[in-house]
């Protein structure tokens, strides 16, 4: 039987806990609406955070490094156990997404990473590979030639055969993560931020390209190829454009031997560094290489070709990301440097981001600004 006493005082605590205010959740600014913001606002949100998206162009637009059609998803990474294990979360979260939302924007095709004289890469890929539980076939010459008649396999040796590696529909994955994020309640205004040198303590406000200004308790900054250009002083070139031509080839009428039904992504990693996503959606088969092309201005740069894309890459000195905070404003956050391979990595990376705004964690060694300094 429940005493007197304490059911007054149990009912007590009812009353008054039904009478307190909620805690109120703090309001954090997420500046960039790309691969990096996006998932990060999204996760922010689901945290339970009152949360505004600024981009000045939107999600995936022509300009971002977020924008095009397609990015590759792969788990190989050589020695970097790190982005192996990111990968393998990303994936979980993108298949999540898609049944979340039903719609596809991971293509889980395969793929096949050529290995020619150096297998360096390769080699030291398998082992994590194996530890981060990825799916994959080890292929010899033979059997690459067998699988894919239509590839020249003349100088390959062996292969890595991603199972579950693919691509991924870039644009408009972002703007899934944009509508994701206004059906759970977020807020999403396509205004630019005017460039800020915070000068210690913390950050209370935005100027924005209509003049106005915004307040919030937390900062993310997430601008891709524009981080540098915003804090000069504390990314500057750190994180530096870098001009990426992307072509789309035109396969024979009827043929399918170039498009996703037969095809894998491929990955050659021979003197140079070239990769392709097969014919999609009736677009070519695209080609690109991953070396770094000269520096280039993101808002005006020439992008001129018709069928081929001009991108850049947001390249930090060591390939690795930055996400650490503003080292003069403890409540704002960089976060970018995706050195050609953030995409796949987004909804990993802004869960992560997600957590440490929330809970103040210092983030891992290998994503800080300190690393620059030794
Ligand atoms: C050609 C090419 C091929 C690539 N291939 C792959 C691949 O196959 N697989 C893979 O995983 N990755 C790939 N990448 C890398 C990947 O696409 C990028 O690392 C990733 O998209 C970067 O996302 P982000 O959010 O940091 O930047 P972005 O997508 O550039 O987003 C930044 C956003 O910030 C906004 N912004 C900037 N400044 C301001 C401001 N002042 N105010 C408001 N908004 C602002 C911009 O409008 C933009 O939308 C490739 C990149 C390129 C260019």
């Amino acid at each position: 039987m429940i005493q007197r006493r304490s059911f007054l005082k149990t009912s007590a605590i009812v009353a008054l806990g039904g009478l307190m205010p909620k805690p109120k959740q703090p309001h954090i600014v997420v500046v960039g609406a790309g691969a990096f913001g996006g998932w990060t606002a999204l996760f922010l949100r689901r945290q339970g955070a009152r949360v505004t998206l600024l981009d000045a162009w939107g999600p995936g637009n022509s300009r971002a490094s977020s924008g095009g059609e397609t990015r590759v998803i792969r788990a190989t990474y050589g020695p970097r156990v790190v982005y192996t294990r990111m990968a393998a979360r990303a994936l979980t979260l993108w298949k999540e997404h898609e049944r979340r939302w039903h719609r596809q924007l991971y293509h889980g095709i395969g793929v096949l990473w050529l290995v020619e004289s150096d297998e360096q890469y390769e080699k030291s890929a398998l082992p994590i590979l194996r530890d981060a539980k990825v799916r994959f076939e080890e292929l010899t010459g033979p059997d690459v030639a067998r699988r894919f008649p239509q590839i020249n396999c003349e100088r390959v040796r062996w292969a890595i055969f991603e199972n579950d590696g693919g691509y991924l529909t870039a644009r408009r994955a972002c703007a899934a993560v944009l509508e994701g994020f206004l059906a759970e309640g977020g807020e999403y205004r396509q205004l630019a931020v005017q460039p800020l040198a915070p000068r210690g303590g913390e950050l209370s406000d935005l100027t924005l390209s209509d003049g106005s200004t915004l307040t919030a308790d937390r900062f993310v900054f997430a601008c891709g190829p524009w981080l540098g250009s915003l804090f000069p002083d504390v990314i500057g070139d750190r994180v530096r454009a870098t001009r990426q031509e992307v072509f789309y080839f035109g396969t024979p009428p009827g043929d399918r031997r170039f498009t996703e039904d037969t095809m894998p992504v491929w990955a050659d990693h021979g003197t140079t560094f070239m990769y392709g996503i097969p014919g999609n959606e009736w677009r070519g088969f695209k080609v690109a290489d991953d070396t770094r092309g000269p520096v280039f201005d993101p808002t005006g740069g020439e992008r001129a070709p018709i069928e081929a894309r001009v991108c850049q890459y947001e390249e930090s000195p060591d390939e690795h990301f930055i996400i650490d905070r503003h080292p003069a404003a403890a409540n704002a956050w960089l976060v970018g440097g995706g050195s050609g391979h953030g995409f796949k990595h987004g909804p990993a990376v802004g869960e992560l981001v997600a957590r440490l705004v929330q809970t103040d964690t210092v983030p891992d060694e290998q994503f800080r600004l300190a690393r620059f300094a030794r």
